[in-house]
């Protein structure tokens, strides 16, 4: 096996090595074309038949509904914060946002521009984004065409324990947390996240969405971003991002030989809870998040003396643990344990942290 970093990145994140390294062992000699997946047709039945086995495979873990058309977009997660409300709503509607950190703020900023009325109608400010707001504790105001919220805030580092109730289709943000767990698909009316977190490299935007929320996009829409266009299409109106949706169907492939969403949900479970007792452990490392809104895909934390930070990050690098410089915008450090991030890596960065405070505190 190759030398791998322990890669604590937000994105673009640690990818897993089997599905590296079988996309080495293809890549000039895609099944027997020889040519890599990149240099062939779209349009080409290879190819069609990967991008529908990516969608097939997502399908299967995750459950989706038959009534839901899965988009594969470009763009990322933040051109669906401007084609959702492109799709979703007419000038003039309402719709309602849980405001839980930077992420959820830029959508709304977004849905702003479309010349709507976006209500937030939670906001954690009051504990600096540190929580999430309880179940029951929003109101949904009658008339809006949704209700907008961020599963998983990848700065801040807090996620929702439970779905959030509306009578309104309820729209997700899961970038950061997609296919961590298994979800019930069918709570949502559409689901969207950008593949450079969890589901490989940059590229890719993939859009679950429910059949009656198709086919209303304002006239402006691009036809890109037009849900009906490219559901028609397959998604393929232009030309696809097929590296990331050949990729995308490596790593589907591999959660599912690997026991699937609640194999792996397993594994980020005991993986977050292992780095979260080590921090809360010792009064040399802190996490702001309230417990029962703890990320299990990013993990922020501060040391006591920030003036050890420069440090702690040199000597990290040096044992193999990167990336792991907190946001610009929170300070300290954050370690993003995706799906591809093996226990053996969390198991490092624990020893490592208990060693820094040994020499250190
Ligand atoms: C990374 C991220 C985004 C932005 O994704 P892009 O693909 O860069 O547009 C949006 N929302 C969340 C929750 C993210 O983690």
């Amino acid at each position: 096996m190759p030398v791998r970093a322990y890669n604590f990145a937000a994105g673009p994140a640690m990818l897993p090595t089997a599905v590296l390294e079988q996309a080495k062992t293809e890549l000039t000699d895609w099944q027997g074309s020889g040519m890599s997946v990149m240099e062939v047709s779209h349009r080409g039945k290879p190819f069609v038949a990967c991008a529908a086995h990516a969608e097939a495979q997502l399908r299967s873990l995750l459950g989706v509904p038959d009534n839901y058309r899965v988009l594969f977009l470009q763009g990322g997660a933040s051109g669906q914060f401007a084609a959702i409300p492109m799709n979703l709503t007419e000038p003039g509607d309402v719709v309602a946002f849980l405001h839980t950190g930077q992420w959820s703020a830029k959508a709304v900023k977004a849905a702003q521009r479309q010349h709507l009325t976006a209500e937030v109608i939670a906001d954690e400010a009051a504990s600096n984004y540190t929580t999430v707001p309880a179940p029951g504790s929003f109101m949904v105001p009658s008339g809006a065409r949704y209700l907008h919220y961020t599963p998983n805030e990848t700065i801040g580092g807090v996620e929702f324990p439970y779905v959030p109730e509306a009578d309104v289709p309820l729209v997700a943000d899961f970038s950061s947390t997609i296919l961590s767990r298994p979800i019930d698909v069918a709570r949502y009316g559409l689901i969207y996240a950008g593949a450079q977190k969890n589901m490989g490299p940059a590229g890719l935007a993939v859009v679950i969405v429910r059949d009656d929320l198709v086919g209303h996009a304002r006239p402006t829409t691009p036809d890109i971003w037009d849900y009906k266009a490219m559901a028609d299409a397959d998604s393929m109106l232009n030309t696809p991002p097929t590296f990331a949706i050949y990729l995308l169907g490596l790593i589907l492939d591999w959660i599912a030989a690997t026991g699937g969403l609640t194999a792996m949900a397993e594994r980020n479970e005991a993986k977050a809870a292992a780095l979260y007792a080590a921090i809360d452990g010792s009064d040399f490392y802190a996490n702001p998040v309230t417990p029962n809104a703890r990320s299990w895909m990013n993990v922020p934390f501060t040391l006591a003396d920030p003036a050890l930070d420069g440090d702690f990050l040199k000597a990290a690098e040096a044992a193999g643990l990167t990336n792991l410089k907190g946001h610009r915008s929170v300070g300290g450090m954050r370690a993003s344990i995706y799906n591809a991030m093996p226990r053996e890596g969390v198991d490092a960065l624990i020893a490592f942290m208990a060693e820094f405070e040994r020499t250190h505190g």
